[in-house]
Order: C-alpha cells, then structure tokens, then sequence
C-alpha cells in the first residue's frame, strides 16, 4: 500500500505536471524505489498520457 501526499498539479490543458510524494519504508531499496516509481508514472500515462507525472520520494526513518 502506498501513502501519497502533497499532490499539486501544475500548468494547463493538456500539458500538466502532476507532482506528488510517495512514501516507502526505509527498507525498500533504491532499485525497489525506482520500480515503484516506474509503476505509478506508466499507470498515470495509460490515464492521463498528457501528464508528467513528478514523484519525491518520502522515505520513513524510524
Ligand atoms: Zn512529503
């Protein structure tokens, strides 16, 4: 399960950069983390193919 926050999106029509946080456990590796990040970006495509999706990712320290 993945926790997103601060979702903006920014510019008009059809050229909009959706920018959001994504946070992952402090478990999860950088190649890990970049999978996820693959996932969500061609998941909002298939949607929104206009959108350029901008993730930052939150890690958890504990
Ligand atoms: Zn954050």
């Amino acid at each position: 399960m993945l926790s997103i926050h601060d979702l903006r999106v920014v510019g008009s029509g059809e050229k909009k950069n959706v920018i959001f946080d994504v946070v992952v456990s402090s478990d999860v590796r950088e190649h890990e983390e970049q999978a996820v990040k693959h996932k969500i970006i061609s998941e909002i495509k298939k949607v929104h193919p206009g959108y350029n999706p901008v993730i930052i990712v939150d890690r958890h320290y504990v």
